[in-house]
């Protein structure tokens, strides 16, 4: 079994959409336009940062423009009732370039991994018991002017995180487990701090704030107390997965994760139209 910190949140969030979604393989016939929006902005600033490492960087707003027109040609964009493909347009082009402006200010550089590449997006993977493979992709490890080996999330939220939700992130936690079990291999040192750098997705307006790029906001690693806890949990939730435990976890009427589940319709009402296989058909089976 292979898992990751964002399939270990999703089966913690409802076990049943897990299983629609990991298990059968169901997917919403229109993708939401943040997930859209927010894969497409990773892209670009994976790319621009490469660029920039190169040198000369590229242009950001048009590596941006050429992105999403991809995406939003490719079609099956479900957006939202305040948004649209304009206003994303118009948000994703100044994020990315208030990124660029902002980036040589965070007196941040990509840490290279010993293969001389920096270690952006990359593939990680450690296995945790016998028949589990933990796996990942940290968005951004970074050195800071110190030497200090920092990993970054990159996050296009619509307002800004509360700073207080790093310290128990699972994410990070997740990442940093990965890190540290390839610290020899990468060549690199132990990673010391944990954090985003969020691209917050307003509208652009004559007024109010609109876009803006925050700059990095970290914690300090954890401790080996916590790690521990974070390995039994997914150790837990993989034993959950192999006894077939999927039961539907809609919550409370405040928390629940039913709103912005893409699997609401199926799961609910038997609703077939908003969901497809993965080869493109009608599910099958009964939800
Ligand atoms: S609609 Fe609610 S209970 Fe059903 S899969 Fe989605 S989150 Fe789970």
């Amino acid at each position: 079994m292979r898992l990751s910190p964002t399939a270990v949140l999703k089966y913690e969030t409802c076990p049943h959409q897990y299983y629609l979604d990991e298990v059968l393989g169901l997917r919403p016939r229109h993708k939401a336009a943040n997930l859209v929006f927010g894969g497409v902005v990773h892209g670009v600033l994976e790319t621009w940062l490469r660029g920039w490492l190169r040198g000369p960087a590229p242009d950001a707003a048009a590596l941006f423009d050429r992105a999403w027109q991809t995406a939003r040609d490719a079609g099956g964009i479900d957006y939202a009732a305040t948004q649209s493909p304009d206003t994303l347009t118009a948000t994703g082009r100044a994020l990315v370039a208030q990124f660029a402006a902002a980036w040589p200010g965070f007196g941040l550089l990509p840490a290279l991994a010993g293969d001389g590449a920096p270690v952006l997006e990359r593939k990680l993977e450690v296995p945790l018991a016998p028949d589990v493979v933990f796996v990942g992709q940290p968005d951004l490890v970074v050195l800071d002017a110190d030497g200090a080996l920092g990993c970054l999330d990159l996050k296009t939220p619509s307002s800004p995180t509360d700073p207080a939700w790093l310290t128990g992130a699972d994410q990070l936690t997740g990442y940093q487990l990965l890190l540290d079990a390839h610290a020899e291999r990468l060549a690199l040192p132990p990673v010391t701090r944990l954090g985003l750098v969020e691209l917050v997705k307003r509208k652009v307006t004559a007024k109010g704030k609109g876009p803006e790029v925050c700059p990095p906001v970290t914690v300090a690693r954890r401790g080996a107390e916590a790690l521990a806890a974070y390995t039994q949990k997914v150790g837990w939730v993989a034993e959950d997965i192999d006894r077939g435990r999927f039961p539907k976890r809609s919550l409370m009427a405040h928390n629940s994760p039913c709103g912005l589940c893409a699997f609401r319709g199926w799961c609910q009402d038997g609703d077939p139209d908003g969901v497809i296989t993965l080869a493109g058909d009608p599910p099958a089976t009964a939800p």
